[in-house]
Formats: structure tokens, sequence, C-alpha cells
């Protein structure tokens, strides 16, 4: 959606007469475009300097719109070398600062910007591990059972029963076999 332009920041709220000023709620000090919210917020600066992977780093605050998405996507480095891969993380950020943000606008409410990055490591560690194939539990084979008559006895009785335990009723069958 962020590349369609199609997120209603509080500058597009402005461009369509929806809102006097175009300010970012949370710094109070740029207008609030689609970069803005999810880079370029001082609100939120910090935490992408902890990050970002090091091939990203010089273009990471420079990039337009566009080619910032599509760099951090197609970043085939690992998050802080761990099993997540950046683009996921990346991904789950986003969302999360889009997140903050709207609870800042509607509810007047926010976690700190660390506590984000906490929820996005997270979301995207379950991410990952939901995308690990996972081997599929292998069938239970049949086996045949049957009575082999001993060579002790002449005579065999064999007995099942089962009982339904709401409406009490039971059964039992017993057969009774000879040697041949
Ligand atoms: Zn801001």
């Amino acid at each position: 959606m962020s590349l369609k332009y199609c997120i209603l920041t509080i500058q597009e709220r402005c461009r369509c007469g929806l809102s006097q000023s175009s300010i970012c709620p949370l710094c109070s000090a740029n207008e609030e475009s689609i970069l803005h919210m999810m880079r370029d917020c001082p609100s939120m600066k910090g935490s992408w300097l902890k990050v970002i992977p090091s091939a990203l780093t010089r273009s990471f605050f420079m990039a337009p719109l566009f080619d910032w998405v599509m760099d951090n996507l197609t970043n085939k480095d690992n998050f802080l070398g761990m099993v997540i891969p950046w683009a996921i993380f990346f991904l789950t950020f986003i969302w999360q600062i889009w997140k903050r943000r709207n609870c800042f606008v509607f509810n007047d409410s926010s976690h700190g910007i660390d506590d984000t990055l906490h929820h996005s490591i997270s979301w995207s560690t379950h991410i990952e591990a939901c995308r690990q194939p996972t081997t599929p539990p292998r069938a239970r084979q049949p086996t045949l059972t049957m009575w082999q008559p001993s060579i002790h006895v002449q005579h065999c009785l064999n007995i099942d029963a089962s009982v339904d335990v709401l409406s009490g009723l039971g059964s039992v069958v017993g057969v009774l076999r000879t040697r041949e």
C-alpha cells in the first residue's frame, strides 16, 4: 500500500482537505509523509540505526520511497545475525510502526519505539518459524493381529466389552473357539 501511496498520512489528509495541518503528530517538526512516518521521523530513526544491515547503511536514509522499500525487500542479509531474514523483519517493523502511529493518533496512547522493535522481532521470529518446512507425521501402519491357538489348550474364550459413559449402556461379546 505504501508503494501505491494508499496510506492515509496526515500529509495526505491535508491534501484532501480532511486536515488543517500536515505536521507529524509524533515529532511535531516535519510534514508526515509516508517516508517520514516509516523512516525519517526522529521518534524512530534511532531504532532503525540500531538494526539496519551494514550493506544498506549508506543509502538507507537517502533513498526515495520505492527504492527504499525494494532495497529492503530484496536484501538477503539476516536480521542482526539471527535466523530471521531482513526482509521479514523489515515488513513486520513497518507494520508495527504504522500501528504505533495509529494508536497515538486515534487513542492518544503509544508504546515506546523499543517496545515496537521488540514486538517486531517477536513477530518475525514466529513468521520465520512458520515458514520452515516441517516433516509430516508418519502415517500409522496397520498391523494384523489374529488369535493363535495355543498348543496346550483345546478351547479358547475371547471376550471384549465396551461401555458408553454418558448413557451407561454397555455390551459384551465373546467367542469360544476350539483348536480347529
Ligand atoms: Zn515525525
